[in-house]
């Protein structure tokens, strides 16, 4: 059975109180439109600020049920295998004792299961397909879909898309309240939900990397998802004002700038993600870069990689998306699969990040 977001507290809640000495509760300040409150759970042996870090999301949009699930059963085993000292199995992806002692000592892992509870508790008791958090609908609009916001359009990453993108950019965004889909909210980080992911960052500044899990494609996404990458203009970006009537548009000579070395990164960890996927039970997701998909405005794997950009004190985080499974709400045998999936990805990413991110 799926966890409802009362589970999903209590279990972080008994893994911290069964785990002390290898994980803390987190609590980020902003409450959600319905009051809810929301944490992270960080696992590792060292203290937070000693040990680079990967955040991991899950639950930003309500009806994707697998991720929140497949992000607590990963912060499960961690701790457990920890303490028993024994390895992991993931099908046939496998960790050893060692390898699972080397990513809680060398790393912390900050697991933000739910990131969007009021949609979920929606999602799973009246409306199955609820994709949005729950902010009340503005004045002056009544319908049901005029609820809430696209929490992975609402980051500040070239969220105000009329003026930032191409007129007929294929850009999958909103600024119409009733869209039942992708509403981008009043202003960039408007929702409470958003700002607890940016206040996980702001607070953290150890953590260098970022993956927001989702479903369901599937596919594992890389940097960037505003335009296609490329590492020849470094003035080609989503800072510079020229480009914001053009910006968006394929195979039209421009797009956003990334270093190659940062790319060679960001291609070299989703491959090991991937391939640690495939071994579970032989299934391909594929690498992709986000904009691969369609270009994005407001989504939590660019805002995560622009920050450095922006502020010349802000940690350098590699952003990826995960979209696992085909389907949001398998039947739970299924669900099981894909989380085993999930977990095999963000353990290999745990190993192999440190590595590869600082000797390419
Ligand atoms: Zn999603």
């Amino acid at each position: 059975m799926y966890l409802n977001v009362t589970e999903i507290e209590s279990a972080v809640t008994n893994l911290h109180d069964a785990h002390p000495g290898t994980t803390e509760i987190i609590t980020p300040p902003h409450h959600t439109h319905e009051g809810r409150t929301t944490r992270l759970l960080r696992v590792g042996t060292r203290q937070a600020d000693e040990v680079p870090g990967i955040l991991l999301l899950g639950g930003m949009h309500a009806r994707e049920w697998v991720p929140p699930d497949a992000l607590i059963s990963l912060a499960a085993d961690l701790p457990e295998a920890h303490d028993s000292a024994t390895g992991l199995g993931y099908g046939a992806s496998t960790f050893t004792a060692a390898q699972v002692t080397q990513v809680l000592d060398n790393l912390n892992l900050f697991f933000f299961p739910c990131v969007n509870p009021d949609g979920r508790a929606f999602s799973q008791t009246t409306s199955p397909t609820w994709r949005k958090n729950r902010r009340p609908a503005p004045a002056g609009f009544t319908g049901s879909s005029c609820v809430g916001v696209d929490l992975n359009r609402n980051f500040d990453f070239l969220w105000d898309h009329t003026t930032k993108f191409a007129p007929n950019a294929d850009v999958h965004t909103s600024d119409n309240p009733c869209d039942l889909q992708v509403y981008r909210g009043p202003a960039a980080a408007s929702e409470p939900e958003t700002r607890n992911v940016v206040w996980a960052l702001d607070n953290h500044p150890q953590i260098q990397w970022m993956v927001d899990v989702h479903s369901a494609l599937p596919a594992i996404l890389h940097n960037w998802g505003s335009d296609q990458n490329q590492s020849v203009t470094p003035t080609d970006n989503f800072r510079n004002p020229n480009l914001d009537a053009v910006r968006g548009r394929p195979d039209d000579g421009i797009g956003e700038f990334i270093p190659e070395r940062d790319l060679q990164i960001g291609v070299k960890l989703a491959e090991g993600m991937n391939d640690a996927v495939s071994a579970v039970r032989g299934v391909d997701y594929g690498v992709d870069a986000a904009y691969g998909l369609y270009p994005t405005s407001g989504a939590s794997d660019d805002y995560s990689y622009s920050r450095h950009l922006t502020d010349p004190t802000a940690t350098k985080v590699f952003g990826f998306t995960i979209e696992c499974g085909d389907t949001f709400q398998p039947v739970f045998s299924e669900a099981e699969q894909v989380i085993q999936e999930v977990s095999a990805a963000l353990m290999a990413l745990a190993l192999i990040a440190p590595e590869v991110t600082h000797s390419v």
